[in-house]
């Protein structure tokens, strides 16, 4: 007999990096839908009381945390980095969510995709470090990406099935950060907690300097070329201070598709989910254009915030520049947050270890690991105090 209720069986979901912002998001809108989805696992890399707090509530059958401290909650956890693999791999794991921060994340994200999985995927920078190898990973295991970036996740949602040479170009908006309209004297000033305020989202502390910086749209750009396919003269950035207008696809008609929404992650998080499906969700905020307007639009301050055009540099040189550039910016952010770097030298240090790591070989995983530890060393080496 044929079951025709939608959604019988409740979907696995993997939440990897589940105690950051986009982890706490998801468990989140995942509570309201429990007839969709449950959570099949949950890792994290520390904060195990927050950990223990979230696998008390919604009792996953397996939780990892990478680095633990041996202490009473985290018995009959699994431990170390292979607990990430080991929670994609699950078969009650249908879908993984990766909300890893930084490169960490990559084997989980291939050995979901190897497994023939869907990988709502956060963690922009495993795409950025092995984009091809991702892909290569997505085609041979079955497996798909849907992204939750809002840029990306707009563009796909815009993009609705179209093929790509339906595409002229895709037009990624930026809020511009805390330090929209700074001077380059200003920004030689600014301090960790100016770069943390930023005007319109709410984020770990990464991606937060990372927005600061605009190395963040850097990456969005590589990850825009590595998920739909599109060479770099048709991917295109502009600013959008309120964070409405999520992206813009240009058709080859001329016609422009947008995707608004109020900044939140809710949304692309939940749309990770079910794509390509929509379901019922009240609780995600409703719009109101009249409340959200003016909207408003201007160029990026290029020579301000250099890392957009280095990171455009990174993607059309492709090989191993991407991983060079992503691993030089973690470092880098990283020394930042500890004080001990100056804010404009974080886009200087991304700058040195491209010039002078260019050409490094990118044919392996491996090869591609080798370039992210050699950017890190050059940066912990020269800028590193
Ligand atoms: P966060 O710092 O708040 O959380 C990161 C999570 O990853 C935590 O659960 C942490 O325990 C885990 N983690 C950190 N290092 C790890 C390691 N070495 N191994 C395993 N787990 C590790 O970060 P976030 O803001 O939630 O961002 C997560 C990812 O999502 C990033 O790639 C970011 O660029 C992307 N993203 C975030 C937002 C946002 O609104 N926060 C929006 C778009 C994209
Ligand atoms: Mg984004």
């Amino acid at each position: 007999m044929v079951d025709t209720r939608a959604g019988v069986t409740p979907r696995g979901v993997a939440v990897l990096g589940s105690t950051g912002s986009i982890g706490t998001t998801a468990l989140r809108v995942i509570a309201r839908h429990p007839d969709r989805f449950r959570v099949s696992a949950l890792t994290a890399f520390n904060n195990a009381p927050l950990l223990d707090e979230q696998a008390r509530g919604l009792s996953p059958a397996f939780v990892g945390i990478v680095n633990g401290n041996g202490s009473e909650s985290t018995r009959g956890w699994a431990t170390g980095v292979g607990c990430l693999v080991d929670a994609v791999r699950r078969p009650d794991t249908d879908i993984v969510l990766n909300a890893i921060v930084g490169a960490a994340g990559l084997d989980a994200t291939i050995a979901a995709l190897e497994a023939g999985k869907r990988v709502a995927l956060a963690n922009k920078e495993t795409l950025v470090l092995a984009g091809e190898i991702v892909t290569e990973a997505a085609r041979r295991g079955g497996g798909e990406i849907v992204p939750v970036d809002s840029e990306h996740s707009a563009i796909l949602q815009c993009i609705a099935g179209r093929p790509r040479a339906d595409i002229r170009r895709v037009i990624l908006t930026a809020s511009g950060g805390p330090f929209r309209g700074w001077s380059r004297e200003q920004l030689e000033s600014a301090t960790v907690d100016d770069a943390l305020r930023h005007p319109t989202w709410q984020m770990g502390r990464k991606i937060t300097v990372d927005s600061a910086t605009l190395a963040n749209k850097a990456l969005e750009v590589i990850e825009a070329h590595f998920l739909f396919g599109l060479p770099y003269d048709r991917i295109e950035v502009v600013v959008h201070p309120q964070s409405v207008v999520h992206s813009m696809v240009e058709f080859v008609d001329g016609s422009v598709m947008a995707q608004l929404g109020a900044p939140s992650m809710e949304l692309p998080v939940l749309y990770a989910l079910t794509h390509p499906d929509r379901i019922e969700d009240a609780a995600t905020p409703r719009f109101d254009p009249v409340a959200q307007s003016p909207l408003t639009f201007e160029p990026v301050a290029e020579d301000e915030f250099p890392a957009l055009r280095l990171g455009f540099r990174a993607g059309i040189a492709g090989g191993a520049a991407p991983a060079v550039f992503n691993a030089a910016n973690e470092e880098a952010v990283a020394l930042f947050l500890d004080g001990k770097l100056e804010f404009p030298r974080i886009v200087e240090a991304i700058g040195s270890a491209m010039s002078e790591l260019a050409g490094m070989s990118s044919a392996t995983r491996d090869d591609l690991l080798a370039a992210d530890a050699e950017a890190r060393a050059h940066v912990a080496g020269r800028f590193g105090g």
